[in-house]
């Protein structure tokens, strides 16, 4: 396989920009990105000459001489990207513009007496999955991981919440077994990456990512950049106290976030999950129903405090379970609630709320976008 050269700074702003934008004329690029003419026709030759990027003349205008607008070929790289639950990998191949050309997916081995998912084994899982996917593509340039916990170096599972890895390298026996560039990295922090190119990034700098799932996750974004990894995991924010007076998490906090979220507390509680929930609300149960307005209620003080602490106006929510959640009103009312401003002010900002319910092949596309990213050396 041949190994794609990284992109200059230059070259990755112009193709950046045409993945996320869409096509522009050389004088609107130079514009938006503050380069010279000279320097825009410079990087729009070596990208056209690297099959980046094609250009072709606007269709005739009324006024002037038609103009130059270039384009991103979508197919100059193709990615696999991996989410890899307690059991499964799921797998996709996504082109330049994160497009998923094929998936697949396998069984990841039994976890052994310690009960981890044995590492060697699933390597090979992966790297099987990756030539079995780079046969759906002309060429296959990088691979993207993404797994739950945290994750060191953009290679390194410190902690693999479901598949109880600690401190394993997962990037080195993988690049080595397939000769590709790979990049692994936590779940919710591959969708914000997505979010960034293809998603709440066009029209925010800044902005969160709240999953609700198998466990409470949380992503950054600040000023384009994303924060490959958080201090504490989320667990900050997880745990903050919704209701004093409330159910009690795992960890034995009174009516914190999670202990109205986590899947493992409300079953505790509920002796249900949120699917079941859900078929028991529509049937009319009360009860489910007023479990699932205070979990409702939990994410909504969330989305306001992460809001406020991150100082912006767009949070994502994402996941498996949160369809049924944002089926509540009482999210929105919550919002709303912790907006409403005193009897001598104005309300000061409204707070820009997109929901992107997930499938196990969406995360995989989160892993394959943050691999196009780091094929073409983005930071
Ligand atoms: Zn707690």
């Amino acid at each position: 396989m041949v190994i794609q050269r990284v992109l200059s700074a230059g070259e990755l702003a112009v193709t950046r920009h045409l993945l996320v934008h869409g096509p522009a004329t050389r004088q609107d690029l130079g514009d938006r990105l503050n380069l010279s003419y000279a320097s825009t026709s410079r990087l729009a030759r070596a990208l056209v000459d690297g099959g980046m990027a094609s250009e072709a003349l606007e269709p005739e205008t009324a006024v002037g001489r038609p103009r130059q607008v270039l384009a991103a070929v979508p197919s100059a790289r193709h990615v696999a990207g991996f989410k890899l639950t307690a059991d499964t990998v799921h797998g996709v191949v996504c082109d330049m513009f994160g497009d998923v050309r094929a998936t697949a997916r396998a069984a990841l081995p039994a976890p052994d007496a310690t009960g981890a998912v044995p590492v060697a084994g699933a390597v090979k899982v992966l790297a099987q999955l990756t030539a079995r996917l780079a046969r759906r593509v002309p060429t296959l340039d990088g691979i993207g991981v993404a797994v739950g916990g945290v994750v060191a170096g953009r290679a390194v599972v410190r902690e693999g919440t479901f598949l109880g890895w600690r401190e394993v390298d997962l990037a080195a026996p993988l690049a080595k077994r397939t000769g590709l560039p790979v990049i692994v990295t936590n779940d919710v922090t591959a969708l914000a990456r997505e979010q960034l190119w293809f998603g709440a990034g066009r029209a925010h700098a800044t902005f969160g990512v709240i999953t609700v799932g198998a466990g409470l996750g949380f992503g950054v974004v600040r000023e384009g950049v994303v924060v490959d990894q958080l201090i504490d995991n989320g667990h900050l924010l997880a745990h903050a106290p919704v209701d004093t007076r409330g159910p009690r998490c795992t960890l034995g906090h009174a009516g914190c976030a999670a202990a109205y979220l986590n899947r493992e507390d409300l079953s505790r509680r509920a002796a249900t999950d949120f699917a079941e929930l859900d078929r028991a609300r529509s049937a009319g149960d009360q009860a489910a129903a007023e479990l699932l307005d205070d979990a409702a209620r939990a994410l909504g003080h969330l989305v306001a405090t992460f809001a406020g602490a991150l100082q912006t106006t767009c949070i994502v929510l994402a996941g498996e379970d949160v369809a049924v959640l944002t089926a509540s009103p009482a999210l929105n009312e919550t919002i709303a609630d912790r907006l409403r401003p005193g009897a001598f002010e104005v309300q000061r900002c409204a707070l820009d709320v997109v929901t992107t319910p997930l499938t196990f092949t969406d995360w995989a596309r989160g892993a394959a976008v943050a691999g196009v990213q780091n094929v073409l050396g983005e930071a």
